[in-house]
């Protein structure tokens, strides 16, 4: 089964069943699907077939799904561009991905529109705006309108590229991770497989469809079970609780922001939640003070997947029945890993190494990226970049990114381990750590915090806390009070705007 092809078993098995409900829309998964081989269709005829890339820029809605699976049945592959970007930052990937045409919607569509004389190989832009002004704009509505809707059986083989999807680009430019049919539909059947999905779930997605973690588990799980996919267009707590109540929603998938602050809402006992039976949160470490804190206030656990772009991004779940909090779990189903040492030696248990990844979920490489893909796959195993221990139990335990590590005076530093000490202070929110230059040791960390609301920071008392649970050498030399750790949508700290700030450069290029 192709992805296209699984769009249209669930047509078919459930043709009046609400797949998406939007704003104050429903969308039956009959409508999703012929919406989708209509625009197929107009793709075909404007030229877009088996090896094009077709872009989707555009924030949650249900034509996001429509565009990404009229792509696929049209035969390309789609590459959803991350709408947060910077113009100078979408020009590159955009250019980078040879996308043909793109699928947006207002204000991306003026945008492009501006960027256009940069990017010389998009011959098309479809908007949904129903009357664009300028002419260049092709209307969605008006371009399908003459399409019929049967479904499209274009010769698309399973290891076929679906999408690209573009690395967050914490450091460094962002890469393309070139995924296929099967690469895709692994990860979905894992993560429906370790959250035991029903087509009777009711997940509430509000996370960005642009990063995989929310193409695999908010619109290919939903659509691979037949579920109706409560989808918003972001992240508010008060309509994420609203949502939970109206629709009686059973999952809830987020990033540790997210259940952070849904644990830390008031007023709760005005929203029905009795219906959740899961939180599903990935994207980046979930700390045991999140968790414990949203599992005292809803009714459910919180199942912590870890995974990246490369790997579709599924490569470990914490099992519920048998989970530690604070490690990332076990392989995914299917999914072999290991961790090993810089000459790819597989290191003894409870040793810092790097995690490895072989699977079906595994890219089939970067995009036009023969260097990058040398360095990633050495010894025939995809390295994640993600440094980590394996316990005896094979849970493995996260260290923290290899790019992010420090080195003190010749001793390895993750940290993420001080952030975690750092976040235990009754007095701080959110804290982040990075690497300062340092004639003597080399590097030394430097640590950004965010007070809690209404706390006063003593330094001195903080560094001795801090004494209390870490090693000399890791105690940060300096802390300094900020208003906000730097994010990404996935919730992971922005090392590169922390070094700048550090270096007392404006925090945006
Ligand atoms: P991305 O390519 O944007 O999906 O980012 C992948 C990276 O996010 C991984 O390489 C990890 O560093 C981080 N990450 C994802 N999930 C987790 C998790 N559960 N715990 C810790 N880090 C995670």
């Amino acid at each position: 089964m192709t992805l296209g092809e699984m769009l249209e078993r669930s047509a078919t098995k459930y043709p009046n069943k609400t797949a998406i409900v939007f704003r104050d829309r429903r969308v039956n998964y009959k409508d999703l699907n012929a919406e989708a081989n209509k625009l197929g269709r107009a793709l075909n005829a404007l030229g877009v077939g088996q090896n094009d890339k077709v872009g989707v820029l555009m924030n949650n809605c249900p034509e996001f799904v429509t565009g990404v699976f009229a792509a696929l049945k049209a035969g390309a592959a789609f590459v959803a561009f991350n709408s947060l970007l910077s113009g100078r930052e979408l020009t590159y990937v955009i250019n980078n991905s040879d996308a043909k045409v793109i699928v947006t919607a207002p204000p991306y569509d003026e945008l492009l529109l501006m960027l256009r004389p940069q990017l010389p190989q998009v011959q098309y832009i479809i908007t949904l705006d129903d009357d664009p002004e300028d002419e260049n704009l092709l209307p969605f509505s008006t371009l399908i309108a003459p399409y019929e809707d049967s479904n499209l059986t274009p010769a698309v083989k399973l290891s076929d590229m679906a999408a690209i999807y573009y690395s967050s680009g914490t450091t460094g430019l962002p890469r393309g991770a070139m995924l296929s049919h099967v690469n895709i539909l692994s990860s979905t059947v894992a993560i429906g497989k370790a959250v035991e999905a029903s087509r009777k779930d009711v997940p509430l997605n509000c996370l960005p469809m642009f990063h995989t973690l929310a193409m695999t588990a908010c619109m290919m799980v939903p659509i691979f079970a037949g579920m109706t996919n409560v989808l918003l267009e972001n992240f508010l707590p008060q309509p994420v609780l609203k949502g939970f109540s109206d629709w009686k929603v059973t999952i809830f998938v987020g990033v540790p922001t997210m259940f952070a602050v849904l644990a830390n809402m008031p007023n709760l006992e005005r929203y029905d939640v009795s219906h959740l039976r899961l939180g599903y949160c990935g994207g980046a470490p979930l700390t045991t003070a999140i968790a414990e804190k949203f599992e005292s206030r809803f009714p459910c656990k919180i199942y912590e997947g870890y995974g990246l772009s490369e790997c579709s991004p599924l490569v470990s779940v914490n099992p519920l029945s048998n989970r530690k909090i604070g490690s990332i779990g076990k392989a995914a189903d299917r999914v072999k890993w290991k961790v090993v040492d810089m000459n790819n030696k597989e290191v003894p248990r409870n040793t810092v190494g790097e995690i490895v990844v072989q699977g079906p979920n595994v890219m089939m490489g970067y995009y036009k990226d023969e260097e990058a893909n040398k360095e990633a796959f050495r010894g025939g195993w995809f390295h994640t970049g993600d440094l980590g221990y394996m316990d005896e139990d094979d849970f493995v335990f996260i260290a923290d990114r290899k790019k992010d590590m420090i080195i003190v005076g010749g001793e390895n530093v993750y940290p993420k381990e001080i952030e975690n000490v750092l976040t235990q202070h009754p007095a701080v929110q959110d804290a982040g750590v990075i690497g300062m230059e340092d004639a003597i040791r080399g590097e030394v960390p430097k640590a950004y915090i965010v007070p809690k609301l209404g706390a006063s920071i003593d330094e001195k008392d903080i560094l001795s806390y801090c004494r209390k649970y870490l090693a000399a050498y890791k105690v940060p030399r300096s802390i300094e009070v900020i208003d906000e750790i730097p994010k990404n949508v996935t919730g992971k700290i922005l090392k590169r705007v922390l070094r700048r700030i550090a270096a007392g450069l404006p925090a945006e290029e």
